[in-house]
């Protein structure tokens, strides 16, 4: 497998790749805040984990912002999709801010299974990676209740309060693999473990998952458009080595693809994360095509047409304003 391949170039192009409805929904809140209340509108974090559309908001007179007080009294403040935490909620409230939450509800629906498992008093193993913002948010719904489990091998020594009322729940953008390693790691130890209501990994990572994986083996390369801190994005990476990619790597932009990548290299699979706009896709599918991968094979391996309404901050608003 290691021989440069020489057969005819071509490009295959996951799908579905992309924006998730989460991320769509959040984009459009903030440009819809700064149509509503002209700019500035603050954001908490990143609206979502992209370079390239935190800087067009930017340009377009969002400012991001990492906590609450940072933000001039009375502001409208948007945030972000990976959802916050309810003290954050307070700190805004008593700074007087006007809040737009733009939260994925898909994130929303994992805040509120934690919030119901604290008050039954189980024990949250919250599986998920440290420091991320929406692993904060989730945590912060219950915080006395809730152990968080970064990796499969952490699942080994957690130490739990009582092991006949634990739950895990997870972020929403995690490998599904090993999600489901560690927690059949979790169940060794912990037989009674419960598992969440209804997956917390969101259909857009498993989506995006299952479409790199049908076309990694096949690929002596893997691109995945994304930004460095975006999970989702990261976790395609891994996927695609997983199943056979022979190498893979993750661009912000398609100027970062590197010459000595494309060597020997007859597929290029092709995806993107669910932060990522397709314009991102759109260039580097045309760098491609200027390095003679211009045959381009879409291979879809679902539908995705879900749509979520926009906050209920916003919609009010725009109601008024008709
Ligand atoms: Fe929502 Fe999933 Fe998109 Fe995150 S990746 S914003 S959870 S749909």
């Amino acid at each position: 497998k290691d021989t440069p391949v020489d057969g005819p170039k071509r490009v295959l192009l996951a799908a579905p790749r992309g924006y998730c409805a989460g991320v769509d929904r959040a984009v459009i809140a903030v440009e819809k805040a700064l149509e509503l209340y002209g700019a500035p509108v603050y954001v908490r974090k990143q609206i979502v984990h992209n370079v390239h559309v935190v800087s067009e908001l930017e340009k377009q007179g969002a400012i991001f912002v990492d906590e609450v007080d940072e933000v001039p009294r009375g502001s409208h403040l948007v945030f972000s999709a990976h959802g916050v935490s309810p003290a954050v909620v307070s700190a805004a409230a008593a700074r007087g801010l006007r809040a737009i939450d733009a939260t994925c509800p898909l994130v929303t629906k994992v805040h509120r299974e934690a919030v119901r498992f604290a008050r039954d008093d189980f024990e949250i193993l919250l599986i998920g990676h440290e420091g991320h913002e929406e692993v904060e948010g989730t945590a912060g719904e219950a915080p006395e209740h809730t152990t968080l489990v970064g990796s499969p091998d952490e699942a080994d020594t957690i130490v739990v309060r009582n092991p006949e009322k634990v739950v895990w729940l997870s972020q929403t953008t995690l490998s599904v693999d090993e999600t489901m390693e560690t927690v059949s790691r979790l169940r060794a130890r912990f037989p009674l473990l419960q598992d969440p209501p209804s997956d917390d990994i969101c259909y857009a990572t498993q989506n995006r998952q299952v479409a790199i994986k049908k076309i990694a083996e096949a690929s002596d390369l893997v691109l995945v458009v994304g930004s460095a801190n975006s999970s989702n994005s990261v976790r395609l990476v891994e996927v695609a080595l997983e199943y056979g990619a022979r190498a893979a790597y993750r661009v912000d932009f398609a100027s970062e693809v590197k010459q000595e990548w494309l060597d020997g290299v007859a597929t290029v699979g092709v995806t993107s994360g669910a932060s990522v706009p397709e314009e991102l896709v759109t260039e580097l599918l045309r760098d491609l095509a200027g390095a003679g991968f211009g045959d381009v094979q879409e291979v879809k391996t679902a539908e995705e047409d879900l749509l979520f309404s926009l906050p209920k901050e916003l919609r009010k608003d725009l109601a008024g304003n008709n």
